[in-house]
């Protein structure tokens, strides 16, 4: 203490830093706004203000805010055990694997704790795979521009993005990238070292682009022929998302191998890394693991999420919702062209190619308390939770509506 008062002494606090006044690292841009508590579509200050949640912490509360079988789910589990280790059975985790095997192309799952390591995991087992079918040599991945596949030293040099990369020193050895869609460029790029094609269906951080359906097949062919692994990132577009449990259902189109994460925790942190029987043959004991990953807590939440998204009818509604929503958006975009060009997205990850600067006009839709998230190519994500109602999707269009009206020129306003 007395060392850390002297060094203090020493070297004074440079201004900006007494300034910030947090002890956080300066690495997010944070808005000036905290919540006290949530309900369902809603976010409420400490002084009482209720925001419109459509950033819905950036598509991981999918149910919204308190839905109460998640809080049932979690409190009961708090009260039995929280963690164990992968030492032991954990039977939450075997539900939970056993019931996403059951709904998608997997035969089996690893629980993570984060979108990630879901990705590392599925790098790493696409890499183990080549490797116990006698081709250690095949360890390279080609994804595409504008992907994000997160933050850790491999997943910065898989998304490719400069800004990511800048001053953490050499880029993980084992990625290609080429141009967004560029099917052609995917194929050249294939070489005797190659072992997966990674991609997202859609785009999040991107700035909601998918990858047309004809695509998605073109490369499922080109990993076919070529013996390579398909890794689809699901960890944004997943879990009900886009109106199907995952967003490659879409195109009819399996990959070996996917990560998930955000929507599956409901806002508890977890993530998980699908498989089919082959694609995960190398990863035999002892050659991966994780303290926290399939975590009781974690696997009471993901099965109530579960049970909610798979109820009958329930993804359908997402679709129509979604619809209702994207007609809304796309009359306030005729309103308003000199601020929003278009919309994009499915189901609920939608997205409003801003012409105005898109930090602009989130901020101008934060002044009319309702809360979204920038993505690239200028576009403003809109991320509702699944459960949102009808009417708060008319709220939050009258909300956008008077956001993209206090941004227009004063001519425009002034002829409505
Ligand atoms: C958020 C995200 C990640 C990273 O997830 P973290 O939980 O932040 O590690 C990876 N891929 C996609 C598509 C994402 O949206």
């Amino acid at each position: 203490m007395a060392a850390a008062l002297a060094a203090f002494l020493i070297f004074p606090v440079p201004e900006t830093h007494i300034m910030s006044g947090s002890a956080l690292f300066e690495t997010f841009a944070r808005a000036p706004l905290a919540f006290d508590r949530g309900e369902g579509s809603w976010l409420i200050t400490e002084d009482g203000q209720r925001y419109l949640d459509f950033a819905g912490g950036i598509a991981v509360n999918s149910l919204g805010h308190g839905h109460p079988k998640l809080v049932a789910a979690l409190t009961e589990q708090a009260g039995k055990l929280w963690h164990t280790s992968n030492l032991y059975q954990i039977p939450g985790q075997t539900r939970l694997a056993e019931r996403l095997v059951a709904n998608s192309f997997a035969d089996k799952v690893f629980f993570t704790n984060s979108g990630a390591e879901a990705l590392e995991c599925a790098i790493k087992t696409a890499r183990r795979y080549h490797y116990v079918n006698g081709r250690p040599e095949r360890f390279r991945t080609i994804t595409f521009e504008g992907a994000f596949h997160g933050r850790t030293l491999a997943t910065i040099a898989a998304g490719g993005q400069q800004k990511y990369l800048e001053g953490y020193g050499p880029k993980v050895e084992g990625f290609d990238q080429v141009a967004f869609d560029d099917i052609d460029a995917a194929e050249r790029a294939i070489t005797h070292e190659t072992a997966a094609i990674l991609l997202e269906p859609v785009q999040g951080e991107g700035g909601v682009r998918d990858f047309p359906a004809q695509s998605l097949r073109r490369l499922r062919e080109l990993c076919d022929e070529h013996g390579l692994l398909l890794i689809f990132d699901e960890v944004q577009c997943g879990v009900g998302r886009t109106g199907k449990l995952f967003a490659h259902e879409w195109a009819g189109v399996a990959p070996d191998l996917m990560a998930i994460a955000k929507g599956i925790g409901g806002g508890f942190p977890m993530g998980a890394c699908l498989a089919t029987d082959e694609a995960a043959a190398g990863m035999t004991p002892g050659v991966h693991g994780t303290t926290f990953g399939g975590n009781p807590l974690a696997m009471a939440v993901g099965n109530a999420v579960l049970d909610v998204v798979l109820e009958e009818g329930f993804l359908d509604d997402i679709s129509r919702k979604g619809l209702l929503m994207k007609q809304g958006l796309a009359a306030i975009a005729d309103e308003f062209p000199e601020i929003i060009e278009g919309t994009r997205g499915t189901g609920l990850l939608l997205g409003l190619k801003c012409k105005a600067p898109n930090a602009k006009v989130a901020a101008a839709l934060r002044d009319q308390k309702l809360l979204s998230v920038p993505a690239g190519e200028n576009v403003l994500r809109l991320l509702p939770p699944l459960t949102v109602t009808d009417a708060e999707i008319r709220e939050a269009l009258a909300r956008i509506r008077a956001g993209a009206k206090s941004l227009a020129p004063a001519a425009a306003n002034a002829a409505t």
